[in-house]
């Protein structure tokens, strides 16, 4: 079969690989870590620097079209695979608007998406100047946060000067913090061809700053919120000119207007259930567009709740050495489906799977999912 290459080794990399091969491909990972959970799963691991010339052009020696699974992909990879004559889905224009926070809100205000009340923050005096209505605000940094880190809640402006200061300097945006009443969040693909197909939005509960729950009623996929979510996630693709899985987040505020909170240029953690209540998964879609092939099917096949499993849960109460979860009693919840990531070693905070739970409708995945939440241990607010 053809060959598919993939920047980035994590969790994201290797569902995308079990995609891929279960289509016929053979994927080629590009990725520093020998032990990366996508590098163990592929037919080639390339075990390089994400910026490495030699690796990128032996990818593209390798693969007709290679995607990414990570936002911080240097843009420059892209164009140096692409200069190998390999066609990058993303393309590197895309990737680098949505890598920087202050490129990618300038870029939604001018598509017609609304975001939050924001400055740009490049140096002390920004902050000085900055509108009242940014307080109390968050400071971002402009690249390379995830998972609540890089960001810092301020309440005034010399809590602000001394947060950017904490931040190292390095250019930011301030936002007003606002009155969320709960955050969802969009996953589509679109297709070379300008083809486009949109999963219902999944409502996100985080603890810790990390994604913990994402849940979708399928019978509520065409509610207004979602359906308004879904149109402003494509018209933002289709500004893009994107190929390829992408994931925007959105709040939605307690006065219910909707608001776009950052995009994600792969496929996302609010979109794993697809794997199990969808036709068809973000992670084959993300196969089908970088290959070429005609989108799928996102309609639904059940209601879903998808919990998040962090390494803590390897570590009972303080206890300093992992052991195993009990993934037998999780299996024996009728609808749950277990997908671990294959990580060499559990970390706190650090994502090893998760749980699909399904159901007929919302009420029975939820209370599945508290029997899964129960029997792991695991803290169920959602
Ligand atoms: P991710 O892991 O999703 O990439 P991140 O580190 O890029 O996270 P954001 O998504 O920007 O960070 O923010 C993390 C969380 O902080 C949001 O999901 C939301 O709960 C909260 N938050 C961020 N910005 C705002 C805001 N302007 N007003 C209120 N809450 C906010
Ligand atoms: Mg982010
Ligand atoms: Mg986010």
């Amino acid at each position: 079969g053809d060959w598919l290459g993939m920047i980035g080794g994590g969790q994201l990399g290797r569902m995308f690989c079990h995609a891929a091969q279960s289509l016929g491909f053979k994927v080629a990972v590009l990725d520093p870590d020998p032990l990366s959970p996508a590098g163990a799963v592929a037919e080639r691991h390339i075990r390089a620097a994400y910026d490495d010339a030699e690796a990128l052009a032996e990818l593209a020696g390798i693969c007709k079209a290679v995607t990414t699974e990570f936002e911080n992909v240097p843009a420059a990879s892209l164009e140096a695979l692409a200069g190998h004559g390999a066609l990058t889905r993303p393309d590197a224009r895309a990737v680098a608007i949505v890598q920087d926070r202050i490129q990618e809100k300038a870029f939604l205000t001018r598509s017609g998406v609304p975001v939050a009340p924001y400055q740009p923050i490049e140096n002390p005096a920004a902050i000085v100047s900055a509108p009242d209505a940014l307080f109390p605000g968050i400071l971002k940094a402009a690249r390379l946060g995830y998972d609540g880190k890089g960001q810092v809640r301020v309440s005034s402006r010399e809590q602000a000067l001394q947060a950017f200061h904490d931040l190292g300097g390095r250019p930011c945006v301030l936002e007003a913090l606002l009155p969320l009443d709960h955050e969802i969040s969009v996953v589509l693909a679109r297709g070379v061809d300008g083809a486009t197909v949109v999963y219902p939005s999944a409502t996100n509960a985080h603890r810790d700053g990390i994604l913990a729950v994402s849940s979708v009623d399928a019978a509520a996929a065409t509610g207004d919120v979602s359906r308004a979510a879904g149109e402003a996630a494509l018209q933002i693709a289709e500004a893009l000119h994107y190929v390829g899985v992408l994931c925007v987040e959105f709040f939605v505020l307690t006065d219910g207007r909707l608001i776009a909170n950052e995009i994600a240029p792969r496929p996302h953690n609010s979109g794993h259930y697809t794997m199990n209540a969808s036709v068809v998964s973000q992670f084959e879609q993300q196969v089908r567009a970088t290959a070429g092939l005609p989108l799928g099917d996102t309609g639904s096949l059940a209601s879903v709740v998808m919990l998040n499993l962090l390494g803590d849960l390897w570590f009972e109460a303080d206890a300093a050495t992992a052991r195993e979860p009990d993934w037998a009693s999780v299996l024996a919840v009728p609808g749950a489906q277990l997908h671990l990531y294959g990580k060499a070693e559990a970390r706190r905070g650090r994502k090893m799977g998760h749980v699909n739970v399904l159901g007929a409708d919302m009420a029975q995945a939820q209370q599945r999912a508290r029997r899964v939440a129960a029997v792991l241990g695991l803290p169920l607010d959602a």
